[in-house]
């Protein structure tokens, strides 16, 4: 057993943690209060240093390291996630190298080689779009339909709190998404496939978020929208099985933005507990403070660990290794995304209470963290229920099922 990052891994989370403090922090206020956007020389910034590479093998354009995609993604978000608290940036990137994952394993060789390298190269945009209006977390039940046309499908539907409708419309890119081809067959009848944004007959629209400025949430309406079939992933009909081995891999890299954002946020609030002084001691001094500190800490670190141990297991799993099987990566994952933004809202919660009233103003970047981390509490990439229900059906097994076909695994 080896906790130690490899030299190469070290040195990558260097160059981002860098790069994140340099470049990223002093925008992020900017990015969540004027721009409402990511500026196009960030991204044009961070394709340089190969982030949107990571998972991306060099054939299509990319820089992976095989067998250690997921470790690096996970570095990779982590340290962005410490510099840009809003989660805009992280979760635009987290996007980008997390979906590409599937589309390696699971795409067809044009279709690999159309869209991957204009993702490594920061050019395109690539996210996820299950959702509908009539809910995200039952998926069995989704309504928007392909019809098959021979070559392609005519798709007809709608989709709903979708990250980054506008970026993939504007800047190029597309969704791995979500649709019927045999509705009556329920989610044995789902087929998953890259929809690129800019297909005629596709329009979107844009919520007004808590938080997550940077990066817009929205709807897509398709309306005989034409999909070419060379833009599956998978097989047809068993999409489902494909979406939801790509929520494993978007779990682990949610995560890791929710535990490098707490980092932060930890270390913003033990400074100041430290220099704060009342009643003639530092505010550190006092063990309602400390010991809040210490338990975050501890969670913290557990997290981190778990969280590793998560991501290592989809390499290995990737990689060939029948030791590992899939039913124990979803429990791994699910137990990070379940605790991993529960913990960020509650760090940045503890660290508005020690800074007072200056917690509640916008001088601290303690408020910004708590608003984009709460997108992953309420339910981006599954919500905490859905993950208890994963955890409760691996570990007590078929007693603890309360319905098949939602977001369950192989
Ligand atoms: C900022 C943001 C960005 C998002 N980006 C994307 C995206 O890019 N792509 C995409 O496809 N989706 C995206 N989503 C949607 C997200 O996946 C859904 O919010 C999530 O799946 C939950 O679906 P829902 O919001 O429809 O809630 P519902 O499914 O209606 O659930 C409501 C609540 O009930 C809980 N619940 C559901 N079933 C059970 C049960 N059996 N037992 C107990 N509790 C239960 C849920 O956990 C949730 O808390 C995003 C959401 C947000 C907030």
């Amino acid at each position: 057993m080896d906790f130690e990052m490899t030299p190469e891994q070290q040195l990558w989370k260097n160059t981002v943690r860098e790069f994140s403090e340099a470049e990223l922090e002093p925008i992020a206020r900017q990015i969540d209060e004027e721009w409402h956007a990511i500026p196009d020389e960030i991204i044009q910034k961070m394709a340089d240093l190969g982030i949107f590479a990571v998972t991306i093998p060099e054939e299509y354009g990319g820089m992976a390291m095989p067998g250690e995609e997921m470790q690096y993604a996970m570095i990779t978000i982590h340290e962005l996630a410490r510099g840009e608290l809003s989660m805009s940036l992280p979760v635009y990137t987290l996007l980008c190298i997390g979906w590409p994952i599937i589309m390696v394993k699971y795409g067809t060789e044009e279709a690999k080689q159309e869209i991957l390298p204009k993702v490594a190269s920061g050019e395109w945009f690539f996210g996820i779009n299950t959702t509908e209006p009539g809910g995200g977390s039952d998926l069995a039940n989704i309504k928007t339909v392909g019809v098959d046309k021979g070559d392609h499908w005519v798709v007809n539907g709608e989709k709903a709190y979708i990250s980054g409708v506008r970026e993939a419309t504007e800047r190029g890119g597309g969704h791995a998404t979500l649709f019927k081809t045999s509705p009556e067959l329920g989610y044995k009848g789902a087929t998953f496939a890259y929809f690129p944004a800019n297909a005629p007959g596709t329009t979107y629209s844009t919520y007004s978020d808590m938080g997550r400025m940077g990066l817009s949430t929205g709807g897509f309406l398709y309306k005989d929208v034409k999909i070419p079939k060379k833009y599956i992933l998978g097989e047809e009909n068993k999409g489902f099985y494909v979406n939801m081995e790509g929520f494993n891999v978007a779990r682990i890299v949610v995560s890791a933005a929710c535990l490098g954002g707490a980092e932060k946020c930890l270390e913003i609030s033990r400074d100041y507990v430290k220099q704060r002084v009342l009643f003639g001691r530092p505010l550190a001094n006092f063990e309602a403070i400390s010991f809040e500190i210490a338990d975050d800490y501890a969670q913290l670190e557990m997290l981190k660990l778990m969280l590793h141990k998560a991501a290592w297991m989809i390499d290995q799993f990737n990689s060939g290794n029948t030791s590992i099987t899939y039913k124990d990566i979803n429990k791994a994952v699910a137990i990070c995304k379940a605790h991993s933004p529960m913990l960020g809202v509650d760090i940045a919660k503890h660290g508005m209470m020690y800074h007072g009233a200056f917690g509640y103003t916008k001088d601290t970047p303690l408020e910004m963290a708590l608003r984009g981390t709460m997108s992953y509490v309420v339910g981006a990439e599954g919500g905490y229920h859905i993950m208890k229900i994963i955890i409760a059906r691996d570990y007590i097994g078929d007693e603890a099922v309360p319905f098949r076909g939602t977001q369950e695994g192989h």
